[in-house]
């Protein structure tokens, strides 16, 4: 349970934002300017399901428009609230700006538990939501661009795109209105998996610095790391996955809504997401130590901890109990502001979530070029570049044979040099680059500033930075 004293998700990011622009030199007004939300919008509407009208309650907030359009998610939660999208809101601005992403920040949500409706029921009601912003310029390739949270996904994405080209008939870009859309209706490849591999990425470079996992008390590579990740949902499946599977970590502990699994030797996370799809939940997993208290498992000893499910899960009640040396909030502020500073104290590593979670964001920006191009990307390139390779190959295996050599080029090697890079390459060559750039930026900082001692101030000075220097050449 949350402390009585802990503040709320938007007073947290406020508390967190503070503590970052007492070190720097901005006018106290410019500082206030970027501080506030802009505006936040409350819909509330009916849908007719099941014989009676019922009335759900929506929100989208803007926090900057320093550039537009902004970018945030629409989340499907009983959780929703306007405290807790324009905390999210905030949180898009700034993660904009550090991963150098053209947006400024948004953030929706409609108060709902989707699992209560059926396909059909959720549809109504995502059209309608839709609906509501669209007519108000909150869905719009050029103002307001939602993509996918927590409990929505590529399907609602796909029933937004198509309410507002129904409402925009004559709009050639209206793709380009949302994104995380299936790849059938104008999405782009590697979208689905782009949060959780952007956190595989940070962790990869998080470990390229032997002095920045020193700080952690760790040493040496990813491989072998004990990492207990809480949410199996979009983001926490596939960074679970792919740190299993490509790059050699031990994932000991997986929490979920029912509990939690534990299981020193690893635990095999596509068995155990195929269980959950199935079964609703962890609950009755084989082969693993399975509790209802799935909170005290992020108790346990182990190298990594990913909070991959939602807010304040790291809050003043359980802070000081936490045994992981370093945490990557892949969630959305995981850690209040509160335990943050007794996490700092403790000398834990934080890699801050404006930082962590940035894969979806920027795959998102990927995609929205995409749609504003009309081209996959690739398409031009690809069948040029394998053939000025082929070139280069065929010349070699001539000399080695007119020369007498006698190199062979290994089939392995010819295969991977001749693939010219598709859409997924592309994707995922420039959500590496974007992640390794964006770690540079903060840990300069970290490095070279006496009064910055961890990785989330770093994360807000560098966007706070960017952001103010876009407000100053506005002429604000
Ligand atoms: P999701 O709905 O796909 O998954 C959330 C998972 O967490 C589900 O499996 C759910 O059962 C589990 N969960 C919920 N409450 C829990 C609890 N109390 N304890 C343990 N598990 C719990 O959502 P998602 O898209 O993976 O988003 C997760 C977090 O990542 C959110 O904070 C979201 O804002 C953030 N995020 C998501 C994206 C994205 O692209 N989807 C991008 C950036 C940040």
């Amino acid at each position: 349970m949350k402390d009585q004293q802990e503040p709320s998700f938007r007073h947290s990011v406020d508390l967190m934002f503070n503590r970052a622009v007492g070190l720097m030199d901005l006018p106290p007004g410019l500082e206030e300017k970027i501080r506030v939300c802009n505006a936040t919008y409350t819909v509330r509407f009916g849908v007719r399901l099941r014989g009676q009208i019922q009335t759900f309650t929506g929100y989208r907030s803007v926090h900057s428009e320093h550039m537009e359009p902004v970018k945030g998610g629409i989340r499907y939660s009983l959780g929703v609230n306007q405290d807790e999208v324009e905390a999210l809101a905030a949180l898009m601005t700034y993660k904009c700006a550090l991963v150098e992403t053209p947006f400024g920040g948004s953030k929706g949500g409609l108060c709902i538990d989707p699992r209560q409706y059926d396909e059909h029921e959720l549809e109504l009601i995502t059209r309608r939501f839709a609906y509501e912003l669209a007519k108000r310029d909150l869905i719009h390739p050029s103002q307001n661009v939602p993509a996918p949270d927590m409990g929505t996904g590529e399907r609602e994405m796909a029933w937004i795109a198509d309410q507002y080209a129904r409402m925009n008939t004559t709009d050639i870009n209206s793709r380009a209105c949302v994104t995380g859309k299936p790849l059938n209706a104008g999405g782009i490849a590697g979208r689905v998996e782009a949060t959780g591999r952007g956190v595989q990425y940070a962790l990869r470079e998080f470990f390229r610095y032997k002095e920045d996992v020193a700080k952690s008390g760790l040493s040496g590579k990813l491989e072998g790391k004990r990492v207990i990740i809480q949410g199996l949902g979009n983001v926490g499946y596939h960074a679970a996955k792919f740190l299993q599977e490509e790059d050699g970590a031990i994932i000991t502990g997986i929490i979920e809504r029912d509990g939690a699994l534990f299981k020193p030797e690893g635990l095999n996370v596509e068995n155990v997401h195929e269980w959950l799809i199935k079964h609703g939940g962890v609950k009755g997993y084989p082969n693993a130590q399975v509790t209802t208290n799935g909170a005290a498992i992020m108790e346990e000893e182990c190298d990594i901890l990913i909070p991959a499910a939602m807010e304040g899960v790291i809050n003043l009640s359980n802070a000081e109990r936490i045994k992981a040396p370093l945490i990557i909030e892949a969630a959305n502020g995981p850690i209040t502001a509160g335990a943050d500073e007794i996490l700092r104290n403790k000398g834990t590593v934080v890699i801050p979530d404006m930082f962590a979670n940035a894969g979806g964001v920027t795959v998102s920006y990927f995609e929205w070029v995409k749609n504003l191009s009309h081209i996959r990307f690739g398409r031009m390139q690809r069948r040029a570049e394998e053939s000025r390779h082929q070139i280069l190959v065929d010349e070699l295996e001539r000399l080695s044979a007119d020369t007498g050599v006698g190199w062979q080029l290994s089939p392995n090697f010819k295969e991977k040099y001749l693939r010219g890079a598709g859409e997924l390459e592309l994707v995922r060559s420039g959500l590496d680059d974007t992640m390794r750039a964006a770690y540079q930026a903060m840990r300069e900082v970290w490095h070279s500033r006496d009064d910055v001692d961890d990785l989330r101030v770093s994360a807000y000075l560098v966007s706070i930075g960017r952001v103010a220097a876009s407000y100053r050449a506005k002429g604000l």
